[in-house]
């Protein structure tokens, strides 16, 4: 069965969608089979693996409110498949309130596909709202990418209790896999962060740190991961090596 991880921060712009596609095809490099959810209605998952979004004729969307089964929403990407999104998942919240059972929407509909996958990671909006707490009801970890930036532990306490809760009453499994330091530099600041991470979450910070470097951030727009955009490159290395990291962690 999968390993089901939420990668999640309500804080935007942290590394959340660039870990997620990243880290699927350094997985997906190591032969393992991956499932990339795409839950941010921005859908920049979807485009950063290669997938047009105008010629989809189904997403996340009908698979949350209109009970289409995930199967038929999946597409393959380049090197791996992808439930992706189009903008008209932003109407999902609001909808989503008023259906039955409207936290484990996600998790019922992953049921009947999870033995297809080695490792399933969903990507979130930067929000606590209802998708990312069907994202943390389906899932058996949250990963938390953390910017090495000034602000960097602000709301994590309220990251740390809404997982609490939903372990108290939706998901008793959920676990925390871990936290990412992201977009790391050569900044006293970097470093200073990460000290201060590192020394209130201990064991729970991944060795791995992401620095920040100008590839990563120009390979969504080619449709790639950094492995295949350019696999030798700094961003390429890092990425394999989390990706050891987590199965180590996962198997
Ligand atoms: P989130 O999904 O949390 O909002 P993103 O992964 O989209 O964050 O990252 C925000 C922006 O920063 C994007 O433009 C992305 O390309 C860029 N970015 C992410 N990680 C790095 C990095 N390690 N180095 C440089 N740019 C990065
Ligand atoms: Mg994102």
């Amino acid at each position: 069965m999968a390993k089901k991880i939420a990668l999640a921060n309500q804080k935007g712009g942290v590394g959340k969608t660039t870990t997620s596609i990243n880290l699927a095809a350094a997985l997906v490099k190591a032969g393992k089979k991956v499932l990339l959810i795409d839950a941010d209605p921005q859908g920049n998952a979807t485009s950063g693996v290669g997938v047009d979004k105008s010629e989809l004729k189904q997403d996340i969307y009908d698979v949350l409110i209109n009970d289409v089964p995930a199967k038929e929403a999946i597409v393959k990407a380049d090197k791996m498949d992808i439930l992706p999104t189009t903008i008209q998942l932003s109407e999902s919240e609001v909808q989503l309130v008023d259906l039955p059972d409207r936290e484990y929407r996600l998790k019922n509909a992953l049921l009947p596909i999870e033995n297809d996958y080695d490792y399933i990671l969903i990507d979130n909006p930067p929000s606590l709202g209802l998708l990312t707490i069907n994202s943390f009801t389906a899932a058996d970890a949250v990963m938390i990418p953390v910017q090495t930036e000034f602000y960097a532990l602000e709301g994590l306490g309220q990251l740390i209790n809404t997982i609490e809760l939903v372990r108290q009453g939706l998901n008793p499994e959920l676990e925390m896999a871990g936290i990412l330091l992201t977009m790391y530099s050569r900044t006293n600041l970097s470093k200073q962060v990460e000290e201060e991470v590192r020394k209130y979450f201990d064991d729970r910070v991944y060795t791995t740190v992401i620095p920040r470097t100008v590839r990563l951030s120009e390979a969504p727009s080619y449709g790639q991961a950094i492995i295949d955009f350019d696999p030798k490159s700094l961003g390429a290395r890092v990425y394999t090596e989390f990706a050891k990291e987590v199965m180590v962690q996962y198997g």
